[in-house]
């Protein structure tokens, strides 16, 4: 078996060392035998999302979301969109979260208009909302993070949010959701990065993608004896807030 990630501008939304997303997709799918393939998507480099089974894109500042902006337009946002509605897997983390609704309007009123590939909109505050927290994907999945976000998100009636929220703020601080979630897209808030300390998370993701190619996907278990040391410091953060 075989999976082909596309990680989208890893040089410039790599806040909180994201980058650690792929680190642990890789080392769970090579642990298992499965091969994997990463290619790095950067500025003035477009793709072809039927080439991948995973898009990852990562956190970056309100300057370099900015900064983005024209290059996505040419013809990268065409690409994300074909993969978010055919079904591949797709995580993108709190910046690279926000461009793919409509429009993130920052706290000081730059209106950045996204991707418009999900139905939700963002709008920054200058309060920020920073943080460890949790929440709990519909699967019962408890994900723990960081998040650091000026941005409030509210989600439209065409998605789902990706979880509820046990400690935080998540989204906006107001509605108790946190993340979007439609077909096989993740957008989350959580750094840290995500996926290390929440193994669960990232074999579902892996799942998805495998069982998008191949038939009777069954995943060994591993060892999460370290994954599960980081989760308790996480929870012992957050419980403490
Ligand atoms: N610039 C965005 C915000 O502040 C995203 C920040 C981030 O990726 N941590 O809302």
């Amino acid at each position: 078996m075989m999976i082909r990630i596309a990680h989208l501008y890893p040089d410039m939304l790599n806040l909180y060392g994201d980058r650690g997303n792929i680190i642990a997709l890789t080392d769970r799918m090579t642990r298992r035998g499965i091969e994997v393939k990463t290619d790095a998507i950067t500025m003035g480099k477009s793709f072809n999302a039927d080439d991948y089974d995973i898009l990852f894109i990562g956190g970056g500042q309100d300057f370099e979301q900015d900064v983005l902006l024209d290059d996505l337009k040419k013809g990268k946002d065409v690409e994300i969109n074909k993969a978010i509605h055919g079904s591949r897997v797709v995580l993108a983390i709190c910046g690279g979260y926000q461009m793919l609704g409509k429009y993130y309007k920052t706290y000081d009123g730059k209106m950045l208009e996204y991707l418009g590939a999900l139905d939700f909109y963002t709008e920054g505050k200058e309060e920020r909302m920073i943080g460890n927290f949790a929440y709990k994907t519909k699967e019962g999945i408890e994900v723990v993070g960081f998040e650091n976000h000026s941005g409030r998100t509210y989600l439209g009636s065409q998605v789902e949010p990706l979880g509820k929220m046990i400690k935080g703020y998540g989204n906006n601080g107001e509605d108790g959701t946190e993340g979007v979630r439609f077909k096989n897209t993740f957008g989350t808030y959580s750094h840290g990065p995500v996926l290390p300390k929440n193994p669960d998370f990232a074999d579902l993701l892996i799942k998805k993608a495998l069982e998008n190619k191949y038939s009777n996907v069954e995943l060994t278990p591993l060892n999460d004896t370290l994954e599960e040391k980081a989760r308790n410091q996480v929870k012992k953060l957050y419980i403490a807030r």
